[in-house]
Formats: structure tokens, C-alpha cells, sequence
């Protein structure tokens, strides 16, 4: 073991929108704080370039507890003038502002293990260095939760890959790519490969696409626009306000807030792309049955018994939550770790059955809905993380 640094109250895993926010509460609160991870790491690695939000506007601000690190701020500030949807350069670029301006000390070296100690947990960086801190955030985001149909589990990278995988699409000019799946990530990789030059097939098993905000009069209807749809941006007309008060949707029986959750997330393509992705073949209807290495391409065979002979698959399957795919959590920890279909069970706090160890983001979807895998759920994670902070401390149980 090298190194042997102070313990520390706070260590926050993670310098994405999750891990800056929670920093950048607990350290208004005067809280000692230390944060890991490369800023915005997902966003400028795991997502194409080109790519632009989802979100709108109002629901892409990462919180802070003053409301003066809006994306308005940084615009001012570097007197910019975004384009909407918001481009995921300039998205990264506000990421990055946020996290110089509350984490200027941000250590950008990755954890490797967490486990427990009798004054908390011991973490141990990737360079061997260890430290005890009394309180874990842990806000690493879905990278690990990459999610693969099987066929393709012994098939070599060069052929096939995940949407996640790429963060320039530009490198498949001239080749032809069959991308799997029928959600934003998969249509909007289809429009970025086309006018990168490659030659694009979509396949999916839907039989037609979801489209989301074809109908942006429904947002200017004042009041009754207001009553049917949340600022945090999730969801449709209703659930949108539903899922945007976690402690509310939590009460609901499970099977309830599995439906809402799944209608507010379901796999849709936001209307803007439509036009570019116009004449774009998709195969509706059809899945992959199987696929196999045909010389230096890949040769797939689809369910209705037709086959592609391909330079590369881009599987935009999606992100299914597995905490245990977090290999830093020591296995002393996870067995401690009370967990359903891959989701930490969480209470107050994001705290998980390990007391003083929270997780934010994505994998908290589980126990306070949709609404906390998206940058708008910040501001609710993080005043949730502080107050059961501040209620620690002054209870003077497990002092922070
Ligand atoms: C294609 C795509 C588009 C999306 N578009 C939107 C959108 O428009 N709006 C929206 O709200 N959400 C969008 N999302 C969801 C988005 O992933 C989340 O909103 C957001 O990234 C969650 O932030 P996070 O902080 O939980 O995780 P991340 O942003 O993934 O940040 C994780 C952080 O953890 C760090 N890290 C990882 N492992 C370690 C380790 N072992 N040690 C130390 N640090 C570590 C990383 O370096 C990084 O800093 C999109 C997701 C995808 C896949």
C-alpha cells in the first residue's frame, strides 16, 4: 500500500453531471469534500460528436445550490450563443466550466476499490495510493452497464460495436454499417454515419418509430402547459409531472411506477432528426437470429430469414443497470448491499443499505424514478444527499 493520505469526510466518485452537483452542494454546505474521474468523461468519450441533447434547454442546467452555474451563466460568461437542440461539444464545454469553477482540485484519478473500514470505507486509486473516507458518493454513471444482444458475444470488436463505444463516427466513411435499434442514440448515429459518408441500414424489431416532440405548441399553452409538463423535462403530458417528484412516485405500487417509468423513458427519436434521417432504409419488424465473421465483414442473419453482409454493426442497445458491474465495490461491500434486478435499493439520501454509502444517478432509478438518470435530476439528488448529510451530522451519527 503506498502513500498514505489524511482521511477525508467525503470522497464523491464520478465528475459528471451526478458527482459535480453533489460537490458542489456538500461544499457550499462546508462540507471537506474530495472528488475522482475525468470531467465529463462520458460525454466527450462515450457520445459521438455532432450529437446534440435530448434534453431541452431548462432541464440540461447541472444544479447548484445558488442557481448560478446555469447554462445561462456560461453562455454569458464565454459570450456564446447555443444552438438548440444543445450541441454535445458546447454541453462539455458547460460541464467543464461547472467543474472548474467547484472542484478546481478535481483529482482525476480513477477508484479501484472501495471497502469497508471500521471509520468508513478505504479507497484505493489506480495508482496504489489508499485513503479512509467517512462517507462515499459514488456517481459513476452507466459506462459499465453497456448492454449486448448475445449473438455478437464472440464476434471481434473491429465488427462489431456499441453506440457508447464511439465518440467519432467519421472513421466508418465509405463502409457499410447495419445500426440495431430504434432510439434516438440509434437514428441519430444513422444521420451521423450518412453524412459522414457511410453507407446505413437501421434494423429493429419495432414495427415504426416513436417520435417525441412533434408537437412543441404543447409546451406554449401557459398554465395548462404547466400543470401537464414539468421543467426536469422527462416523460409525457402528465407523467412528466409525475416523475418529477420523486418522493411522491416512490409511494406509488411498484407496478405503477414500472409502467410510468418505462412510458417515460421508452426507446422514442426526437422530432428534429426526422428530416435527416428522411431516406434512411430501416428494416422495421426484424431482429438479428444470428451473425458470423464472412472474411473481414460480418455476414447477419435477420428473423425473416434474410441476411447482410456488412463492414460493421453498431449495436445501439441501450444500458441495462447491473450494479455488481461496478468492480471497484469490494465483494465485502456488495454482499452488504441490498440490491433487485440489478438496481441498489436506496432510501433517503440516495443511501444505500451500507450506511454512508450513496449512489447517484442512473443506477437510483430503482428506488426515485426515471427522473435521477437524467442531468435535470441533479438538483433533487443532491439536496436529498445533503439533507441526509446535515441530519447525520447534527444527530452526530456517523459525523461528516
Ligand atoms: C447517448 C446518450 C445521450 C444522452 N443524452 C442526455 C440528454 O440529452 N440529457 C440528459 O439529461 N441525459 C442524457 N443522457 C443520460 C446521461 O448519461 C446522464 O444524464 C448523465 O451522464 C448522468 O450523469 P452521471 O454523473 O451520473 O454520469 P456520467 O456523466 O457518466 O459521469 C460519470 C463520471 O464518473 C467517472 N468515473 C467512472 N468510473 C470511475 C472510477 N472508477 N473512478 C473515478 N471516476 C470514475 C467518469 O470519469 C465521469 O466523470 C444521455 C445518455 C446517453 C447514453
Amino acid at each position: 500500500m503506498k502513500g498514505n493520505s489524511a482521511d477525508c469526510q467525503i470522497a464523491v466518485l464520478g465528475a459528471g453531471p451526478y458527482g459535480l452537483s453533489a460537490a458542489a452542494y456538500l461544499r457550499a454546505a462546508g462540507r471537506e469534500v474530495r472528488v475522482f474521474g475525468q470531467p465529463m468523461s462520458f460525454w466527450q468519450d462515450q457520445m459521438p460528436k455532432g450529437m446534440c441533447l435530448r434534453s431541452n434547454w431548462g432541464a440540461s442546467h447541472i444544479a447548484d445550490p445558488e442557481k448560478k452555474l446555469t447554462l445561462d451563466a456560461f453562455c454569458r460568461e464565454k459570450n456564446l450563443q447555443l444552438s438548440k437542440p444543445i450541441p454535445i461539444d458546447a454541453f462539455v464545454g458547460y460541464g467543464q466550466w461547472f467543474q472548474s469553477q467547484v472542484v478546481p482540485d478535481l483529482d482525476r484519478r480513477s477508484i479501484q476499490l472501495v471497502e469497508p473500514d471500521e471509520k468508513g470505507f478505504r479507497i484505493t486509486l489506480a495508482d496504489g495510493e489508499t485513503f479512509v473516507s467517512r462517507r462515499v458518493v459514488v456517481a459513476v454513471g452507466i459506462k459499465s452497464f453497456q448492454s449486448r444482444p448475445p449473438e455478437f458475444d464472440r464476434i471481434p470488436a473491429a465488427l462489431v460495436s456499441h453506440s457508447g463505444e464511439h465518440n467519432n463516427l467519421g472513421k466508418f466513411k465509405g463502409k457499410s454499417v447495419a445500426v440495431i435499434g430504434a432510439g434516438q442514440s440509434a437514428l441519430e448515429s444513422a444521420a451521423l454515419l450518412r453524412e459522414a459518408g457511410a453507407q446505413v441500414e437501421v434494423i429493429c424489431r419495432r414495427q415504426s418509430l416513436r417520435w417525441v416532440g412533434l408537437h412543441p405548441q404543447l409546451h406554449h399553452l401557459g398554465l395548462a402547459s404547466k400543470m401537464l409538463y414539468s421543467p426536469r423535462d422527462v416523460g409525457p403530458a402528465g407523467i412528466s409531472r409525475l416523475v418529477a417528484a420523486p418522493h411522491v412516485f416512490r409511494k406509488f405500487p411498484r407496478w405503477i411506477q414500472n409502467r410510468t417509468a418505462y412510458r417515460a423513458i421508452r426507446p422514442a427519436v426526437a422530432g428534429w432528426l426526422k428530416s435527416r434521417i428522411a431516406d434512411i432504409p430501416i428494416s422495421f419488424g426484424r431482429q438479428i437470429v444470428a451473425a458470423e465473421v464472412s472474411g473481414d465483414r460480418l455476414r447477419v442473419k435477420l428473423s425473416d430469414g434474410t441476411e447482410r453482409l456488412v463492414d460493421h454493426v453498431l449495436l445501439a442497445t441501450g444500458y441495462r443497470v447491473n450494479i455488481a458491474r461496478y468492480d471497484f465495490l469490494a465483494p465485502s461491500l456488495m454482499r452488504n448491499l441490498k440490491v433487485t434486478d440489478g438496481y441498489p435499493i436506496l432510501k433517503r439520501g440516495l443511501e444505500s443499505s451500507v450506511a454512508g454509502l450513496h449512489i447517484l444517478g442512473k443506477p437510483a432509478a430503482y428506488s426515485f424514478g426515471p427522473i435521477v438518470g437524467f442531468v435535470s435530476g441533479t438538483e433533487f439528488a443532491s439536496t436529498e444527499l445533503l439533507r441526509v448529510v446535515r441530519a447525520a451530522d447534527s444527530n452526530g451519527h456517523r459525523k461528516t
